[in-house]
């Protein structure tokens, strides 16, 4: 048996002992987790999931060794230290090689009832080669947290900012100040965006949002804060806008401060059905785009960024539990206590 964390119901996460993860596919790794994270996405299911006597398998950002590979496994070997997407993918269909791995034919998510999660001590992977990604050091490093944010936030940051079109002389509005709004800031940055608008409430967020790069904070709600970002863009709009929390009321604002002809990429997940805003963003041509980020194309992008210090998107991992302080991890994220957690094994 392993030790993993295991949610029953809202407000409900248990660490306990579950059956050994192993090797079933010809195609799979096994990996031994020494870094892991708790997810703002983790937070939803902690909030509203119903009970359920099986219980969910959790985690979906980690790091590990490798400890065992299935026979047709290339890329990775027994000793590599590797960083996982937070969807597993083939690398090998057409989406995969469009580099939209969170479409991939043969791919899916960690966790759940049917695979390991991240926040365990050992993750059986499924497609490894297509999945891991190799890094060029040992277990101790101190890059670790930013390595590990690109299992997740750092790579869904980017994404928002790439399918937002951010760049050099263009105009970023982030909403959200979680960990993702902040690796959304950092990214535009990275981009050459000009000037970066952060929308957000929480005074620690702020402070790291505008190291990050972020040169004005709106810390309004509502039609407040859309007046704020008009004044602040002269009265057009902001070039592009990056939706970092997928609320009807952020997704509003994203909407609505685009300037005519502007992008927005969400990558916050929608928390309703309908998108507002339908008529407003007709008229003035706006682009909406995001989705799930497929993080595993933007690793090779990233990581030497991360590997030579140009980026240290890890900053925003601001609490590091062992496995047994999982739950009050859960519940110092969901307090607003911390920003996010890792896990060190
Ligand atoms: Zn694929």
């Amino acid at each position: 048996m392993m030790r993993a964390t295991v949610m029953y119901g809202a407000g409900y996460v248990r660490i306990e002992s579950v059956p050994e993860a192993r090797i079933v596919e010809r195609t799979d790794a096994l990996v031994i987790v020494t870094h892991a994270c708790i997810c703002g996405s983790d937070l939803w299911p902690y909030r509203k999931l119903e009970h359920t006597d099986t219980g969910l398998r959790m985690g979906h950002e980690f790091i590990g060794v490798v400890e065992d590979v299935g026979a047709d496994v290339r890329s990775v070997k027994r000793g590599d230290v590797v960083v996982a997407p937070f969807m597993w993918s083939d690398g090998t269909c057409e989406f995969c090689e469009q580099g939209l791995q969170t479409s991939c034919l043969h791919g899916g998510f960690w966790g759940g009832t049917e695979l390991d999660g991240g926040q365990g001590e050992a993750v059986r992977v499924p497609q490894a080669d297509g999945t891991l990604v190799a890094l060029p050091l040992g277990r101790g490093d101190s890059l670790m947290p930013s390595l590990l944010t690109l299992s997740d936030v750092m790579g869904t940051g980017h994404h928002a900012a790439v399918v937002a079109r951010a760049g050099a002389g263009r105009i970023v509005a982030v909403v959200g100040d979680g960990a993702v709004g902040l690796c959304g800031v950092l990214a535009a940055r990275r981009l050459g965006a000009e000037q970066i608008i952060l929308l957000g409430r929480h005074a620690d967020r702020i402070a790291l949002g505008r190291e990050f790069g972020a040169t004005d904070v709106v810390s309004e709600r509502g039609e407040e804060a859309i007046e704020r970002v008009l004044e602040l863009t002269g009265g057009l709009g902001a070039h592009s806008v990056l939706e970092c929390v997928g609320y009807e009321e952020s997704t509003n604002t994203a909407l609505r401060i685009a300037r005519p002809g502007g992008a927005v990429g969400r990558v916050g997940v929608p928390q309703d059905a309908a998108m507002p805003a339908a008529q407003s963003t007709f008229r003035k041509n706006i682009t909406i785009a995001g989705g799930p980020a497929p993080v595993r194309a933007y690793m090779a992008e990233l990581l030497p960024d991360v590997m030579e210090g140009r980026i240290e998107p890890g900053r925003v991992l601001d609490r590091v539990t062992d496995l047994d302080g999982v739950p009050d991890g859960y519940r110092a994220m969901n307090e607003r206590e911390a920003i996010k957690v890792m896990i060190s094994f």
